[in-house]
């Protein structure tokens, strides 16, 4: 590396690693690093962004599980989702009453868990992402449900809620915090990522809007209607090409 004349004038002062001591004192300006030029590196000392993406998990990349539960058991009001109702806390406290109503355990919904699996080509279109960008999952299932999925997804982060269990009837449910995709999407955003977010539900929205760029990945017509401002796409290579483009 030439150095250049001022450089040798103080260069008694140390070399090596506390070479930019060196120049600091003897007031010179260090030579351009090589990532200075490079476009995805800095420029002008001004740091590009890295990505973060955040996907919901059930409609993305696993079967809704309280529908393969309906399914399984025949109790046709546990289909509704958060895609059918906007209010997860009401939503949650109407399944905890049929679940009583019906005795059905945790183990009962357990046993249905374990019979699912990703949605065809989730785990491949996970790998590709991941492969270039780091990946949250930001969900409102419960931790007794996520397990199996999350085996058969290879271990993904997931950021979700906790069931409250006692003897296996499910008592109630504890959110780990309330508005837990938004308040998670901003604290990525005050880490200074630039968050791409994917969800297909109600309960996606507020995260989607959070976002530096929000997608609705197989969003049913009214989600799609009412939050028309977000792309929504059907297919896995569609997403990954949205979310390439940006991150
Ligand atoms: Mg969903």
């Amino acid at each position: 590396m030439h150095l250049g004349g001022k450089f040798q004038a103080c260069a008694f002062v140390q070399v090596g690693p506390t070479i930019r001591g060196a120049w600091q004192h003897c007031n010179f300006r260090a030579p351009r690093d090589a990532a200075l030029d490079s476009p995805r590196g800095f420029r002008n000392n001004r740091r590009v962004k890295q990505s973060i993406v955040t996907l919901d998990l059930e409609g993305v990349l696993t079967p809704e599980i309280w529908i393969a539960v309906a399914e399984k058991t025949g109790i046709k009001e546990l289909r509704l989702t958060t895609r059918e109702v906007p209010d997860y806390d009401v939503l949650m406290k109407g399944r905890l009453k049929i679940l009583d109503a019906h005795k059905l355990t945790l183990s009962d919904i357990q046993a249905v868990i374990a019979t699912l699996g990703p949605l065809p080509g989730a785990l491949e279109f996970l790998r590709t992402l991941r492969g270039f960008t780091q990946v949250i999952i930001l969900s409102d299932t419960f931790e007794q449900f996520a397990q199996p999925l999350m085996r058969q997804l290879e271990w993904p982060t997931l950021l979700c809620h906790r069931l409250v269990v006692e003897n296996d009837r499910i008592v109630n449910y504890q959110l780990r915090q309330s508005d837990q995709k938004r308040k998670a999407t901003a604290a990525l955003k005050n880490l200074n990522y630039q968050v791409i977010a994917a969800g297909d539900s109600y309960n996606d929205t507020a995260m989607l809007i959070e976002a530096d760029h929000g997608f609705l990945f197989r969003a049913p017509e009214n989600v799609r209607r009412e939050f028309s401002q977000f792309k929504a796409v059907e297919h896995y290579a569609d997403l990954l090409a949205l979310i390439k483009a940006v991150a």
